[in-house]
């Protein structure tokens, strides 16, 4: 079975997904953006019983633009988001796409609140785009 791993900056936070990966999504709500320091988000949702996660996150908890309870989770000790849980999918985690080891084996089918995109990013124009979150 494939297993597709990834890792933050310094290497103490690991992940090893059994299987392949779900087509993942941009976010560009201001959270996604003050969190990342970036124009935007890009994360994939993984069944929490096929994702491995090792090594000391901090979790930090805020209400989302969407009004869900997310908690974010960034290594310990460098500070890279890893990945985000939701009190309203709790078998669900939404992993930081950019923390793969092989980022080319993610694909994007989606983009969402594109309401809060700043000027300076540019959306991929043939993806299902959302104005707010997904409904
Ligand atoms: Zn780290
Ligand atoms: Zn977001």
């Amino acid at each position: 079975m494939t297993v597709v791993t990834g890792h933050c900056l310094c290497g103490v936070c690991r992940y090893e997904h059994a299987g392949p990966l779900e087509p993942g999504g941009i976010c560009y709500c201001e959270d996604c953006r003050r969190v990342t320091g970036s124009a935007f988000g890009v994360s994939f949702r993984a069944d929490k019983a096929n994702l491995k996660r090792f090594g000391l996150t901090m979790a930090y908890p805020k209400i989302a633009d969407s009004g869900a309870r997310l908690t974010r989770h960034f290594c310990k000790f460098c500070g890279s988001p890893m990945y985000t849980l939701s009190d309203a999918h709790p078998d669900s985690v939404y992993v930081k796409a950019g923390t793969l080891n092989d980022p080319n084996l993610l694909t994007i089918d989606r983009q969402m609140w594109l309401c809060s995109r700043v000027s300076w990013s540019q959306p991929p124009p043939d993806i299902q785009s959302f104005d707010k979150g997904r409904t």
